[in-house]
């Protein structure tokens, strides 16, 4: 019999009504684990209490393309790295609903890069830095002229305890001291609260958020807090318990730690495919900013995807508010030719396959109405009309479109380039055979290789085969 894992109100990780707002100063870590044991699969827990949806009146994208997405995709030359940030700027748009754009400073490429970007003389993204905690490291902060930096503020025993090898006292002394020193240089700290989803919330999350909220205070000087989801443990059921819980985290900083809601960012990772749901999670219950980057590149699986996030945005409040969605095709085009990466073909909304349907033989009744296999019109809203994968009823015209459209050669394939016919032949003879599903793009890659193995030549300066680097005939 399957049951679910209930706590009770004296639970440690049960929302509390009258939170204590000391830090619990353990001398060993606590590290969960009744709820990450590590040898096994970790674990949801669930509380009969949830908290109230209180999305904030103005809700905003941050980008770590450039910082977090780099650690997961091979290094961006400069010039890419311009060319994405005006993406950023043209999809986020006038009202910056992509607010701001972290970057390392620590190189020379890092700084040429954040010198470049400034020199476009965007209001938005706002470009901001990332360091470690060390006082040091404001100078290249300052250097650079920045008005914000990420600081790295682990949350969790396991970062504390077992990578810092610090006490929860220490780690709260130094990262108020590092803190410090961004105010007295007159630099907004961005305190990244990583691991937040393994943390001991009401005995190191809360206490810390209280001290940095003092320090405003005292300072007059903002402080704000990222909850960084660094293992996509986060859950978004409303019935989940803390640590897991993303809008309870969100809750405990809005209202037992002080934290105002504008300052608040959620940075996920897709470790257990929830990154979209929390994030969702996060913004309706009271965190203004999202951070993620362009297509998810990040660690592992990783980050929220910025052109997701600006499809939610736009599902949430019901309207785009000044960002270009159809940027977005511009910029998976952009990652796939320039830049070479592998975009998976399903990744949704940048996929070359994203809205392709197989609807096979019945592809006919798609022509009737393209609102029977397609998401939105992402013909207007992507500039991405929808596909239907080549089957019987393609015909030489559908073929040859398809060819077009998924090489995307400097010279355009017609229905009179040598081989056309041929393959054309080839696909009416398996229909013939009694074949029913549609042709897969790795077969028509196979086709192409087979009767128009010139199309992959220079003249046409196709982008095949580097994205397959596979020769499919052995
Ligand atoms: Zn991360």
């Amino acid at each position: 019999m399957v049951s679910l894992k209930f706590i009770g109100e004296k639970d440690k990780n049960a929302l509390r009504a009258s939170p204590s707002v000391e830090l619990e100063d353990i001398s060993e870590p606590n590290l969960m684990r009744d709820v990450f044991p590590y040898t096994e699969v970790p674990r949801m827990v669930f509380e009969d209490k949830r908290v109230p949806m209180d999305m904030p009146s103005e809700i905003f994208i941050t980008d770590t393309t450039f910082r977090d997405g780099q650690q997961g995709h091979k290094p961006y030359t400069v010039d890419q790295i311009v060319r994405l940030f005006e993406y950023l700027h043209q999809l986020g748009g006038p009202k910056g609903i992509i607010r701001q754009s972290e970057f390392f400073l620590y190189s020379k490429k890092d700084k040429l890069a954040v010198e470049a970007c400034r020199k476009k003389g965007f209001e938005f993204p706002q470009v901001t830095g990332w360091i470690r905690a060390h006082k040091e490291d404001f100078k290249l902060v300052k250097q650079m002229e920045l008005k914000e930096t990420g600081i790295l503020t682990s949350a969790s025993d396991y970062h504390i305890f077992l990578k810092l090898k610090w006490t929860r006292k220490k780690a709260v002394e130094n990262y108020l001291d590092v803190a410090r020193a961004a105010i007295d240089a007159e630099i907004v700290p961005r305190c990244h609260f990583e691991d937040v989803t393994r943390a001991d919330v009401y005995g190191f999350a809360v206490p810390l958020a209280r001290k940095l909220m003092e320090l405003q205070e005292e300072s007059g000087m903002r402080v704000k807090i990222r909850l960084c989801d660094t293992l996509g443990f986060g859950v978004e059921n409303e019935y989940a318990a803390l640590p897991r819980s993303v809008s309870k985290l969100v809750y405990t900083m809005v209202h037992d730690a002080g934290v105002p809601k504008e300052q608040l960012e959620w940075h996920g990772h897709n470790d257990f495919y929830r990154m979209i749901a929390c994030a969702v999670s996060a913004w309706l219950h009271g965190c203004a900013g999202i951070n993620g980057t362009l297509l998810g590149y990040g660690e592992r699986t990783g980050n929220t995807p910025i052109e997701a996030l600006c499809i939610e945005y736009a599902q949430l409040t019901g309207e785009t508010n000044g960002m270009d969605l159809s940027v977005i095709t511009d910029i998976a085009k952009y990652f796939r030719q320039d830049i070479k990466a592998k975009v998976a073909r399903t990744k949704p909304f940048v996929g070359s396959e994203f809205n392709l349907t197989r609807a096979g033989i019945h592809a006919d009744g798609l022509l009737k109405n393209e609102e029977i296999y397609n998401i939105f019109d992402t013909g207007r809203i992507l500039k991405r009309p929808i596909q239907v994968a080549i089957t019987d009823k393609s015909g030489v015209a559908g073929i040859v479109y398809k060819i077009n459209e998924l090489f995307e050669p400097g010279k355009k394939v017609d229905k009179k380039t040598a081989g056309i016919a041929e393959m054309y032949e080839s696909i009416h003879q398996q229909y013939l055979d009694g074949r029913t599903t549609a042709i897969s793009e790795d077969e028509l890659v196979s086709l192409v290789m087979e009767f128009m193995p010139h199309v992959l030549l220079c003249e046409y300066s196709c982008r095949y085969p580097c994205r397959y680097e596979v020769s499919p005939k052995e």
